[in-house]
């Protein structure tokens, strides 16, 4: 049986304007076990089956050590099974120290990332770290051989010239309705912004940008992705800013669709190898 690790990574240090994003790992998982649900994805894995999530907890930071290497070796020791692996953020920062880890052990990669913003700023308010940057940092430091960015809609010229230095792909929210063909061909990591959805759909972030995807099509999104997804994220969901936990429902629910996708690709994966 396929089983799918989770690292829930409580840090939202470099986030720009509101912190909170730290708070949401145990909230996920809380609707991702609870009974009000079925644990069934919509692609018909079941992930209620006993040691189906392997849950490495959440990562302890302390004062004394740079919270970037702790998150590189938490998550290097999560892949170690070599089961995929889904990490709760956090707020977008932590992508970049993900992408290290992964990256030792991936040397074909595809991101997909799915976002109301690029978060590819050089630096934002001074800070390298930003949740602004890190897809500059994963770019200049080679972290992945394509980046796919869905749903922006919010873009400054800065942006536009780091796209056009790192070659990156482009996919406004404009465009989330079309049938995306995205030709992968490489192993994906597909890191998933909360805010990419429209705020009627997921209140619960720092940064609410209307005009955004429904919850239905970042879900068809990650349905349509026909390569092994060898880990992801769902980042920057803020409880501080929630109604009602409409918003913890969301990343449970793509927290299902993304371990579905990871078990369904990863058993086709298997079967054809036989
Ligand atoms: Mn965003
Ligand atoms: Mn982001």
């Amino acid at each position: 049986m396929k089983a799918i690790s989770l690292l829930g990574i409580p840090h939202d240090d470099n986030s720009s304007f509101m912190k909170g994003p730290a708070e949401a790992p145990p909230l996920i998982r809380k609707v991702l076990h609870s009974d009000a649900y079925t644990e069934w994805s919509e692609t018909g894995v079941d992930l209620s089956v006993a040691d189906r999530f392997v849950d490495h907890g959440d990562i302890h930071f302390d004062s004394a050590s740079d919270p970037w290497e702790v998150i590189e070796q938490n998550v290097l020791r999560a892949l170690g099974s070599g089961d995929p692996l889904i990490c709760l953020g956090g707020d977008h920062a932590i992508t970049h120290p993900i992408m290290r880890a992964v990256r030792r052990r991936h040397p074909k990669l595809t991101i997909l990332h799915i976002d109301a913003h690029p978060d590819i700023y050089h630096e934002y308010q001074g800070n390298p770290r930003s949740h602004a940057s890190p897809f500059a940092r994963i770019m200049e430091e080679q972290l992945t051989d394509r980046l796919i960015q869905v749903g922006l809609r919010s873009v400054t010229d800065h942006h536009r010239e780091q796209f056009k230095r790192f070659g990156v792909e482009v996919i406004m929210a404009g465009r989330g309705s079309e049938k995306l063909r995205l030709d992968l061909t490489t192993p994906v990591y597909i890191s998933v912004d909360i805010d990419a959805l429209d705020p009627a759909y997921a209140p619960g972030v720092s940064h609410r940008e209307p005009g955004g995807l429904s919850t239905r099509q970042v879900i068809d999104l990650i349905h349509t992705v026909d390569q092994p997804i060898v880990a992801a994220d769902v980042v920057e969901y803020n409880p501080r800013c929630d109604i009602s936990d409409m918003t913890a429902l969301v990343a449970a629910k793509l927290v299902k669709e993304l371990a579905g996708m990871m078990v369904k690709l990863g058993s086709r994966r298997t079967t054809t190898l036989e």
